[in-house]
C-alpha cells in the first residue's frame, strides 16, 4: 500500500515539475494583474464567513463568484455583500469564470464530486503566460488519498494547479479571518497560495508537497482527540478523589500533563471562564467533527500500514458520546459529562 502511494506521489512530483516550466513561473510572477476573478464553493459554517471576508478584502473591481447547493446560503451572502457577489448556476461555471478558486466542503465524496464537475469535460485549459494559471485550493478536511486523487485529476486535466489547505480555528477563526492553514503544494506555488490564504487567516504553514497539509492536520487532531479524553479522565478522577477542580487544573497546567484541553478548553465547569464547559458545552469544536477527523486519521494510518494503539478506542468513545442525548453535538470536552464528571 505504502509503495503504491509513494509511486503516485512521485508521479505527482513529476507532473508538477513538468507544468512548472519557465512560462508557468513567469505567470506566477505577474499574478496581481490577473488575479481578478475569485471563486468559492461550499458556503457552510466555515465557507460562508470565509467568502464574506474574501469579498471584503479583494479589490473593489475584482469579482467573486460562488456556488453552494443551498441557494439560501448564496442569497444570504449576496445580501450581506450588497450584491457584490455573483451567484453561479453550477460549480462548472465557477471554474470557467474564476482563476483562484477555494472549496470548503464537508466530506471526501463532496470534494470528489465538486472537482469532477469542475474539471469534466477537460476543456478548461490554462493558457499561461497570457492568462493567469488557475489555482484551486481545497480547505476541506478529507483523507490524503482522496486529495491525492483530486490533485492528479486537476493536473491531468491541464486546468491549473491544486493544493490541499485544511484549516484550524473554527467558525470564530473563519469569521475573524484568524484561521491557520496547513498547506500541501510544491515550493513554487507557495507564494501565490500564501497571498490568497493570508486574506482569510493569520498563519499559512507550508507543510510540504501535495497532501502534506492534510497529513499535518490529521496528526494534530489525532493527538487532540486523545489529549481531550485523557484530560477529561484525569480531571474526573481528581475531583472524585476530593480534589478541587481549579487547583488540580493549575497543577496540571504547571506540570507535565499540560495540554491544550487542560489549559485552554478545560472540560470542568467553573475551572476556566471562557471554556465551552461553562456554557453547557455549547459552541466550540463539536464531537461529530472530532469523530470525523479521527476517522480520517485512522483511515490514513491504515493506508500507510500503521497500527494505532489508542485511536480506535478513542473513536468508540466519541461515537458513544454522540449517541448520548445529554452530550450529542456539544463541544468535544463534553466527554467529561459522558464519564459522569461532577458539574
Ligand atoms: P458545513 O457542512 O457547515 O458546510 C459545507 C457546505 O458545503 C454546505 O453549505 C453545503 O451545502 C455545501 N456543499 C455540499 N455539497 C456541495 C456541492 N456538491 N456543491 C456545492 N456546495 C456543496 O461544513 P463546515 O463546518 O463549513 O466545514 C467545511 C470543512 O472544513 C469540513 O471539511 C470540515 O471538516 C472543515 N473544518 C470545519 C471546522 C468547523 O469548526 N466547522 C473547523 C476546521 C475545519
Amino acid at each position: 500500500m505504502r509503495v503504491a502511494s509513494a509511486a503516485t506521489s512521485t508521479s505527482l512530483r513529476l507532473a508538477y515539475g513538468a507544468m512548472a516550466g519557465p512560462s508557468a513561473r513567469r505567470s506566477f510572477a505577474t499574478t496581481s494583474r490577473f488575479m481578478k476573478a475569485y471563486g468559492f464553493i461550499g458556503l457552510g459554517r466555515m465557507g460562508w464567513p470565509m467568502a464574506k471576508n474574501l469579498r471584503a478584502k479583494i479589490g473593489k473591481s475584482d469579482t467573486l463568484i460562488v456556488y453552494d447547493v443551498s441557494s439560501d446560503a448564496v442569497q444570504k451572502l449576496q445580501k450581506e455583500a450588497d450584491g457584490e457577489v455573483e451567484a453561479a448556476k453550477s460549480v462548472r461555471e465557477v471554474a470557467e469564470k474564476a482563476e483562484t478558486i477555494l472549496t470548503a466542503l464537508p466530506e471526501p465524496h463532496h470534494v470528489q464530486k465538486v472537482y469532477s464537475e469542475m474539471l469534466e469535460p477537460a476543456t478548461l485549459r490554462t493558457e499561461a503566460p497570457n492568462k493567469n494559471e488557475r489555482l484551486l485550493i481545497d480547505c476541506s478536511t478529507i483523507d490524503p488519498k482522496t486529495s491525492e486523487e483530486v490533485t492528479e485529476k486537476v493536473l491531468s486535466s491541464g486546468a491549473g494547479k491544486f493544493c490541499d489547505a485544511p484549516m484550524s480555528g473554527g467558525v470564530v477563526g473563519a469569521t475573524n479571518a484568524t484561521l491557520a492553514f496547513m498547506v500541501g503544494c510544491p515550493d513554487e506555488m507557495v507564494d501565490r497560495v500564501k497571498e490568497v490564504l493570508g486574506l482569510l487567516g493569520r498563519r499559512v504553514i507550508h507543510m510540504g508537497p501535495p497532501t502534506s497539509g492534510l497529513k499535518g492536520k490529521l496528526a494534530n487532531n489525532y493527538l487532540l482527540a486523545l489529549n481531550n479524553i485523557a484530560t477529561c479522565e484525569a480531571m474526573n478522577m481528581g475531583i472524585k478523589w476530593g480534589l478541587d477542580g481549579k487547583v488540580l487544573a493549575e497543577l496540571i497546567n504547571n506540570a507535565t500533563g499540560k495540554c491544550w484541553p487542560s489549559e485552554s478548553n478545560n472540560p470542568v465547569p467553573g475551572v476556566l471562564e471562557v471554556a465551552p464547559a461553562n456554557r453547557d458545552y455549547e459552541g466550540g469544536f463539536g464531537t461529530a467533527l472530532m469523530a470525523k477527523d479521527l476517522g480520517l486519521a485512522l483511515t490514513a494510518l491504515e493506508q500507510a500500514d500503521l497500527k494505532p494503539v489508542l485511536g480506535q478506542h478513542a473513536q468508540e468513545v466519541y461515537k458513544a458520546v454522540q449517541q448520548d442525548d445529554k452530550c450529542k453535538n456539544r463541544d468535544f470536552s463534553v466527554v467529561y459529562r459522558w464519564l459522569g464528571g461532577k458539574e
